[in-house]
């Protein structure tokens, strides 16, 4: 093999490519199909005030079910997605999707109207020239209020562009909508630019929580978070809160809001329906002091 000559070696390569190329094709042509059979649906995962417990809102998370087969999640489909463009298609179902959900619970009176719905958007979907007008469109077409609204972005969104990046944000805050920073701490981010953004939350990512108890840089790490979104005067959010010695932890150290699998994974929209009218979670995680 290491004999090879230059062109058996240059045929390798190009086989290799080609099937690469036919795998993304294959990947692309499956997508399209699923959004054309309605194979996405959206979970929601909540979100609660550390405070007292209370649910503050839902994230919307993407899944993919090709019938007969496994839950596909967005992590194996999404960059993908965005190479191809097609995220564009499926980001502005998922934003209307979450909308319709939302205004559907209130209009159930299963919803104080401070429950926000939070929905993840991609770098690419975030360049689209329509992208400020499609959001517009979709809570006018939903009727859902935009201060229900959040758009999680993460750090490398802002920093791709920073100078036409404040432009779009300035636009999306108008409408009354949130913003927030997804993955927190995983990119860079220029502070100076973090204070100039309308941003509203940051949510500091799971993989700084996951050892906080035993890492004391992670812990360091998320203490200097919650207090730079504080002086920041912005609302912080632990993502990945998985136990409750994590979320004493962040109690202890005045983080506002917390997400994971301690207060429950994403549901589908009957089962968190259900956990709204109840105003409380299916686990005992936590309750009002
Ligand atoms: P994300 O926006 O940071 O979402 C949080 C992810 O962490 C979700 O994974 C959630 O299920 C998972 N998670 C939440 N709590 C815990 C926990 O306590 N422990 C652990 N181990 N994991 C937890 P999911 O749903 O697989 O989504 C992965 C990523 O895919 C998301 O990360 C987001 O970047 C992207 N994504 C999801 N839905 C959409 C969408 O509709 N549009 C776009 N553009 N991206 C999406
Ligand atoms: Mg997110
Ligand atoms: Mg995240
Ligand atoms: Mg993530």
């Amino acid at each position: 093999q290491a004999k090879q000559s230059g062109k058996g070696r240059y045929t390798f390569y190009v086989n290799e490519m080609s099937k690469d190329a036919l795998q993304f094709l294959r990947m692309d042509a499956a997508l399209r199909r699923a959004m054309e059979r309605k194979e996405f649906h959206l979970v929601y995962q909540p979100q609660v005030s550390i405070a007292d417990g209370r649910i503050i809102g839902f994230e919307a998370l993407l899944r993919w079910q090709p019938p007969g087969e496994a839950v596909i999640p967005p992590d194996q489909f999404i960059g993908l997605a965005e190479e191809t463009g097609l995220i564009v298609q499926i980001g502005e179902w998922v934003l209307q999707t979450a909308c319709h959900q939302l205004v559907a619970w209130q209009r159930a009176g299963l919803c104080p109207d401070d429950i926000k719905m939070s929905v993840n958007l991609s770098a690419t979907q975030f360049r689209q020239a329509d992208m400020v007008d499609t959001v517009r469109r979709v809570l006018s077409a939903s009727k859902c209020p935009a201060r229900c609204l959040v758009l999680e972005i993460t750090e490398s969104v802002i920093m791709d562009s920073p100078e036409s990046t404040v432009e779009i944000l300035n636009a999306l805050s108008s409408f009354g909508l949130q913003l927030a920073i997804d993955d927190f701490g995983t990119g860079y981010s220029s502070l100076s630019y973090l204070k100039r953004f309308p941003i509203h939350t940051l949510k500091i990512d799971r993989s700084f929580i996951r050892d906080i108890s035993i890492d004391g840089n992670d812990a360091e790490i998320v203490k200097a978070v919650i207090a730079l979104a504080h002086a920041m005067n912005r609302n912080i959010i632990a993502e990945g809160v998985e136990d409750s010695v994590q979320l004493d932890f962040l109690r202890h150290h005045g983080c506002d809001q917390a997400q994971g699998f301690y207060f429950g994974q994403g549901i589908v929209h009957e089962e968190a329906a259900a956990v709204l009218s109840r105003q409380q979670l299916p686990f005992p995680a936590i309750r009002a002091a």
